[in-house]
């Protein structure tokens, strides 16, 4: 007797490189058995999933995870991940960590766990600033030490690796990130870096990134590509670059999102420079999230008040452009992530939302930048392996039963930038540990994920 039998669905084999019948049988949280069509062995629950694909649950390379405010419990980001059948997802990136990792596994635990499993970076410009360095500061020796120590205490913690957010703290040199990644070298860590600077110096960050894998021997992934390739039409060399790069390190490599448009916080240093003349654009590229500017373009006027009064809030910035944004999701060296973040429940962008369905509907079907084979692969097989995740990333017997249904024909992100909250479509089922977190599109209440430690 089976916990749960999914019935006439088709899963991805890689290997095959095609979609094949089974009946997949699933007992104590793992997938047990591939059987051949028609067979059908007793469970308690049948899951009918003819005409659906049977994928590996979507594996989220990049988002940024809650900040839990007091004694909020809510899963203000995750719930949103689960949604579009995302099952693990990796958080603290761009060098920002919202709570310690003892603090996170506490958070998770006191819960009785999550709507989708946990990675998490450590993130490097956190621990900075906790040490009360300002953005351009530079870090003397002493204050260095006392942050590569408590990296490695993260790290021993259960930390998959750490990430830097150069654009967000100018005064991060190359030399200090280097040395930080070269103190935890021992625990193999996945890098993650948010770049230095975009436009001009799109092509001199890259190499800094480059260099830093290829000086330390560890895993180095360029966050988020489009939003710093996708603006003034550096893509096209960007992609020549990695393509090259990667041939000859494969510890480089790159995820990048679905939409043309950024989200930061509007007093970063992101803003800092003259970003008109930088991008070629003017001020109403900026849509304000918040109340009571809440979906207002920005004036001259509008764009610094909010600056000067609430730089803590985010905006979404519509600076690249489309063709970049699809060459950098098709090509075949390159991941997938959501950069999803939302703050204070308030509206947000729609990536946190819409990533995952988005990459099927939109580039997969309706415009075949990629197949639908191509895109699984990247969501599951590669992005486990990229993250050195055993026991995921694939519809085998052995592996976690992390696992979503969903409909090819129909599949598509809902969220708007004015509104974030609206239904994807086209995913009937998600599963985490064989346990449902979403039916037929809405949130169960459920929370088997759990906090990933590292295993070293
Ligand atoms: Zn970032």
């Amino acid at each position: 007797m089976y916990d749960t039998l999914i019935v006439d669905g088709r899963f991805p084999d890689f290997d095959a490189g095609a979609l094949v019948p089974a009946e997949i049988a699933l007992e104590g949280g793992k997938i047990a058995a591939l059987l051949p069509p028609g067979e059908r062995p007793q469970a308690r629950r049948v899951v009918d999933a003819a005409g659906k694909v049977v994928s590996p649950g979507f594996i989220d390379l990049h988002m940024h995870e809650e900040e839990f405010a007091g004694d909020s419990r809510r899963y203000d980001i995750s719930e949103y991940m689960a949604l579009q059948g995302v099952t693990t997802c990796v958080g603290g990136n761009c060098g920002q960590q919202n709570h310690s990792m003892a603090r996170f596994k506490e958070i998770l635990a006191a819960n009785g766990g999550a709507p989708a499993n946990y990675i998490l970076l450590a993130g490097y410009n956190s621990l900075r600033e906790a040490e009360g360095l300002g953005w351009y500061d530079a870090a003397p020796e002493a204050v260095r030490k006392r942050i590569q120590s408590r990296l490695a205490e993260e790290l021993a913690e259960g930390a998959w690796g750490l990430s830097f957010g150069l654009e967000y703290a100018p005064g991060i040199s190359e030399e200090e990130m280097t040395r930080a990644v070269e103190a935890v070298r021992s625990f193999d860590p996945f890098v993650s870096i948010h770049f230095r600077a975009d436009c001009e110096e799109c092509m001199s960050s890259l190499e800094e990134m480059a260099r830093l894998s290829r000086r330390t021997g560890c895993r180095v992934q360029v966050s988020h590509l489009s939003s710093l390739a996708g603006t003034a039409h550096n893509m096209p060399q960007s992609l020549a670059f990695l393509e090259r790069e990667i041939r000859e390190n494969p510890l480089l490599g790159y995820d990048t999102y679905p939409y043309a448009a950024f989200c930061t916080g509007i007093g970063t240093a992101v803003f800092d420079m003259d970003w008109r003349e930088k991008w070629g654009v003017d001020y109403d590229i900026i849509l304000l999230l918040h109340p009571p500017y809440a979906g207002r373009r920005c004036t001259k006027e509008l764009y610094e008040k909010v600056r000067r009064e609430t730089p803590e809030v985010n905006v979404v910035a519509f600076a690249m452009d489309e063709e970049s944004i699809r060459t950098a999701i098709a090509h075949p060296a390159g991941l997938l992530g959501s950069d999803g973040s939302i703050s204070g429940g308030c509206l947000g962008h729609p990536r946190a939302a819409g990533t995952f369905p988005r990459i099927l509907g939109k580039y997969v079907r309706e415009e075949k930048a990629l197949t639908l084979m191509e895109a699984l692969d990247k969501m599951t097989r590669r992005a486990a392996r990229r993250l050195g995740l055993s026991g995921k990333g694939q519809v085998a017997p052995g592996m976690d039963a992390d696992l979503v249904i969903f409909d090819p024909d129909t599949i598509a992100d809902g969220a708007e930038f004015t509104d974030i909250t609206l239904p994807n479509r086209g995913i009937d089922l998600v599963l985490v540990s064989g346990a449902p977190t979403v039916e037929n599109g809405v949130l169960t209440g459920a929370l088997p994920g759990r906090f990933l430690c590292r295993t070293n």
